[in-house]
């Protein structure tokens, strides 16, 4: 499972240092700007506070501030906070630390939904005054009954048709709690033969008691979100009210609602197609469930694809910033092979992240011709990627372990590694040969007694020879003991979602635990939030779960990169 691929270091375009790609919203945008029809761009990014952000929000967010800030204007973050009964603080306080951590700072401009709800509910009044919106008694069953189809058209409620009055009066008492959970609803008065479902005199109010996060028990009617959406824009000011194509069918009902209402700005919608990953599900019901069934630790799970739990896994933010960039913005649905994420995160840790030795399966090595109790430091390059990164000194004595896996009694053909009577070079030290191999009573190795040459120290041989292959190793002295986990996906289905149900496909491997490992000293202080390479095995960072004495670490990625590989490919076969 572990790799021992070299890193690669083909490093195609960084797509942060270009210039950004030109998409369809942008040239919008520019068209606006150009033509005088905006002044200053602003935007907005809406998310409703039922769970944590994920990847395909940092795609939203990139392309809705990223556009407010090329153009030097302003976004907006705004909470779209109108269903009491799934939202709660805690996801509010996630979703702000996400974005900060992601890169993105909306200044003072935070917002709610819910700081609306009086001017909200003062132009409902209007509309139901101007005979265009009405208080209809029908149950949610019927009125999903009475909207028909996409080939047949709506029917009319039996209610449609009450005062203005009785309308106006019928609301307040809804407001003023006068009626139970769904026993009337606020709709407004559009087309029931609409071809556009969302036009059939669509549900602007209901009725819900339940205590809200931020309004506590001030109300117990709740606007939609068509309702609630388009006029938050309009109040902010928003130019640019960018969101996926699951709202391209809105539009209308957003621009009825705007043209009918005296709302103090005009901002437009546009629509591009949300981000789908394989083997990723981004649907929030669906890791709500993860979370709830205990399929994983939490929303920050390192499996899981919210940004809590990529940065948990150590993904740098930046890599993340690099890989909705490289996607761009498309105007029709696709799916983007998640191992394009790991490339653009493995060009960002190959050039930032630490270049450290860890021993996952520990094998001892003695080195029967050193010194008992000679300690030697020896200067090993932080990363070679970064000159400015230096060295650091790594002490190396008569008993080492080296990975357990760099051993065959039997080499296989192409293994190139240590075996006995074979000579390889420990990296930065010394070469060493395996002269004898030690079994206890069941025939496991325990051990391997090796000779050194002291004329190859840091890893050169005066005359010239040069083994095939490079080893880390830790000083049995100087360890420190850690737990490492290991991820793999946790779907296997690289289509999660259009098969069924994914909880069907639930990978039982996506996590191992590996238990008895060694890391080198420096790494018992490594704060959590930074990512290392472990030289040959991969990118790993600590967990929060890490206590000094109990370390524990996440391997991010492994050294191996796949889609870079197929890229690679791709480009021969079409040559
Ligand atoms: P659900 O998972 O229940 O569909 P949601 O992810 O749409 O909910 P919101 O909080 O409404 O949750 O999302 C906020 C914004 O993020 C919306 O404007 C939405 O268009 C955008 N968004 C959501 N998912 C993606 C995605 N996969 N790719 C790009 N943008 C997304
Ligand atoms: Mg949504």
């Amino acid at each position: 499972m572990l790799s021992s691929a070299p890193v690669s270091t083909e490093s195609p375009s960084s797509p942060e240092s270009s210039p950004e790609r030109g998409d369809f919203i942008r040239e919008i945008v520019a068209a606006d700007l150009r033509e005088g029809r905006v002044q200053t761009v602003v935007t907005r990014f809406p998310p409703e506070p039922n769970g944590y952000l994920h990847i395909g929000h940092a795609q939203a967010i990139r392309l809705s501030f990223g556009i407010a800030r090329e153009n030097g204007g302003r976004y907006h973050l705004r909470f779209d906070d109108t269903n009491p009964t799934k939202e709660e603080q805690e996801y509010i306080d996630a979703i702000e630390a996400d974005i900060r951590w992601l890169g993105f700072d909306w200044g003072e401009h935070r917002y709610f939904a819910s700081d609306y709800f009086e001017q909200l509910f003062e132009w409902a009044g209007e509309l139901i005054t101007a005979g265009k919106a009405y208080v209809d008694d029908l149950s949610a069953d019927e009125i999903r009954e009475h909207r028909g189809t996409f080939t047949e058209p709506g029917r009319e409620s039996p209610w449609r048709d009450r005062s203005v009055d009785e309308n106006l009066d019928l609301f307040e008492h809804m407001r003023a709690g006068g009626f139970p959970d769904g026993a009337r609803v606020l709709r407004a008065k559009i087309d029931m033969a609409a071809p556009n479902i969302n036009l059939r005199d669509p549900v602007l109010y209901r009725i819900v008691h339940a205590e809200h996060p931020r309004t506590g028990a001030a109300w117990c009617i709740y606007p939609t979100y068509d309702f609630a959406h388009g006029q938050s824009d309009a109040i902010e000011g928003i130019t640019h009210s960018i969101c996926t194509l699951e709202f391209e069918a809105h539009r209308p009902l957003y621009d009825w609602l705007i043209d009918n209402l005296p709302v103090p700005s005009r901002p437009h919608q546009y629509e591009f197609a949300r981000l789908n990953l394989t083997h990723t599900v981004m649907s929030k019901r669906v890791l709500l469930r993860l979370v709830n069934e205990g399929h994983v630790r939490g929303w920050d799970d390192p499996r899981m694809p919210t940004l809590s739990g990529l940065r948990r896994r150590g993904l740098p933010a930046e890599g993340i910033r690099d890989f909705v960039a490289m996607v761009g913005v498309a105007k029709s649905a696709k799916v983007v092979e998640v191992e394009m994420l790991e490339h653009a995160v493995r060009n960002v840790l190959n050039r930032t992240a630490a270049r450290r030795f860890a021993v996952l399966d520990p094998l001892k090595v003695v080195i029967e011709n050193y010194p008992e109790d000679q300690v030697e430091e020896m200067e090993v390059v932080n990363n070679p990627e970064d000159p400015s990164a230096g060295t650091r000194p790594l002490p190396f004595t008569r008993e080492l372990w080296i990975e357990r896996d760099d051993f065959m009694e039997e080499p296989a053909r192409k293994f190139f590694r240590l075996a006995p009577g074979r000579e390889v070079r420990l990296r930065s030290a010394y070469f060493v040969t395996c002269r004898e191999v030690v079994k206890d009573a069941a025939g496991t190795i325990v051990e391997l007694r090796c000779t050194y040459d002291p004329d190859t120290r840091g890893g050169a041989a005066p005359d010239g020879r040069r083994p095939k292959a490079t080893l880390h190793w830790l000083s049995a002295a100087h360890t420190v003991p850690a737990e490492v986990r290991l991820y793999d996906y946790l779907l296997r289905n690289p289509y999660p979602e259009a098969d069924g149900d994914p909880f069907d496909d639930l990978n039982p491997d996506s996590e191992t635990v590996l238990r008895g490992c060694l890391v080198e000293p420096s790494l018992a202080d490594l704060p959590v939030g930074e990512t290392v390479q472990f030289e040959r095995l991969g990118y790993f960072c600590p967990d929060p779960d890490s206590a000094s004495g109990a370390l524990v670490f996440n391997r991010t990625l492994t050294l191996r990169d796949t889609w870079a590989k197929l890229q690679a490919q791709g480009r021969q076969d079409t040559a």
